[in-house]
């Protein structure tokens, strides 16, 4: 994570310390690099190099409307899952030829939309969803793109709430039922099929899951190509790890897209991929103030204005981040900490069993939070969510406002008498 102490052993976000920031905007605060994201994406590109392709961030990880917006401006594509990402990558000013959408429950309202911007394709996971989209786009006298999301069963070794390519997961199309849909996909009307599809799972940290899927998925392609199907690209999701703990070494990008250019050999399709937290995850964090630190007869426990509420990757998969201090103050003891906020759940924290020297009032900073920080963020508690800053070399930039009070029950209403 690119947030690095200046010569005053102070925390900062390229060119601007975490505590100007948290003094100026308040905490919990989400502060991205600008340049982090734009180096990101540009590995992925370098990476492709003259090889046909199209990288598209998956909007999940981070939909912040200025972070979109950078992306288009980059020549990013998006991957969407909802009719509220199309909004959202419309507005940042996407180009609609650069959008897919990916999802097991598209609605038929979220079909139109999609159809009626002229989004490039549909990852279909379902014969019933085909079917719809089949009948949808009859009704509106268009023609959808469509490419099925395999499910190749590779194990991705990560986290099974965000492993996505075994046969017992709800996505996609069991391998050996796509080329029957793929044929029923032919005869549909209102269909076009221009590619095919997989996404395997989220932070891994290793090729060779990526390499087998690729493997499984290309062995499909080559029989629909014998039977006259033209396939013009090969979407192979996101996936890609980042480094959350310093032993952790997920394979570079340039590795990772060398790896997928490498197993296509010498077919002519486009390749596309879906990061999204490779893109967006070591982009950002989460700035917080301790609270209070309370001592028990068995814990120490520093309290923190952020929660799971906030981010809620630990409590969720029993993430880890980083914690540090954005000061370091090199006198104090350190003792072991449980990192946790002022929610009701015993399940709310941010780290557990950390060393740190800290008092009430320091900042922390939770590192590697950009992405499935703020996307995943909720109101529980009825806490306001967090302000969003964008720092570029020394400018800042407010991308989202603290939420108030007024916004957590402006759309209430209480009962007709
Ligand atoms: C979540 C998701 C992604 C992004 O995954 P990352 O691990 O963040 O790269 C891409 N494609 C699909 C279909 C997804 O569901």
């Amino acid at each position: 994570m690119r947030a690095a102490p200046d010569a005053g052993g102070e925390l900062c976000i390229e060119r601007v310390a975490l505590s100007a920031i948290a003094e100026r905007f308040g905490t919990p605060c989400y502060v991205y690099s600008k340049a982090a994201i734009v180096d990101a994406f540009g590995q992925y590109r370098a990476a492709f190099g003259e090889h046909a392709h199209l990288v598209l961030y998956a909007v999940k990880a981070n939909s912040n409307l200025a972070i979109l917006k950078l992306l288009a401006e980059l020549g990013s594509g998006f991957d969407i899952v909802s009719g509220g990402e199309l909004a959202r990558v419309l507005a940042a000013g996407a180009a609609p030829s650069t959008i897919v959408f990916s999802g097991v429950g598209k609605s038929s309202g979220e079909m139109r939309q999609a159809l009626a911007a002229g989004i490039h394709c549909f990852n279909v996971e379902s014969e019933p969803e085909l079917e719809r989209l089949s009948r949808v786009a009859t009704a509106a006298a268009a023609t959808a793109n469509v490419s099925l999301r395999v499910n190749p069963d590779v194990d991705a070794r990560t986290h099974p709430y965000i492993s996505t390519g075994l046969r017992q997961d709800k996505f996609g199309v069991p391998h050996e039922e796509a080329l029957v849909l793929y044929r029923k996909a032919r005869q549909l009307p209102g269909l076009r099929v221009t590619g095919i599809g997989c996404h395997i799972g989220s932070q891994l940290t290793d090729t060779s899951p990526f390499a087998a899927a690729l493997e499984r998925v290309l062995s499909l392609a080559d029989q629909l190509t014998a039977e006259g199907f033209q396939l013009e690209h090969l979407d192979l999701g996101g996936g890609l790890g980042i480094r959350y703990q310093a032993e952790e070494r997920p394979p570079a990008i340039g590795e990772y897209v060398r790896t997928l250019v490498a197993g296509l050999g010498a077919r002519r399709m486009r390749l596309m991929v879906e990061p999204g937290r490779s893109i967006a995850g070591n982009a950002g964090v989460l700035l917080t103030r301790v609270e209070y630190v309370k001592t028990t007869a068995e814990r120490c426990f520093v309290i923190v204005d952020a929660a799971m509420n906030d981010l809620v990757r630990p409590a969720l998969y029993d993430a880890w981040h980083d914690v540090r201090p954005v000061r370091v103050e090199p006198r104090r003891a350190s003792r072991l900490c449980q990192v946790v906020g002022p929610v009701c759940e015993s399940g709310d924290f941010l780290g557990r069993d950390r060393m740190l020297g800290v008092e009430a009032g320091d900042l922390l900073a939770v590192m590697s939070a950009g992405a499935y920080g703020m996307s995943m963020s909720s109101n529980y508690n009825s806490r306001p969510r967090a302000a969003e800053v964008m720092v570029d070399g020394e400018r800042v930039h407010l991308v989202r406002s603290r939420e108030t009070i007024a916004d957590l029950f402006a759309r209430e209403a209480f009962m007709a008498r």
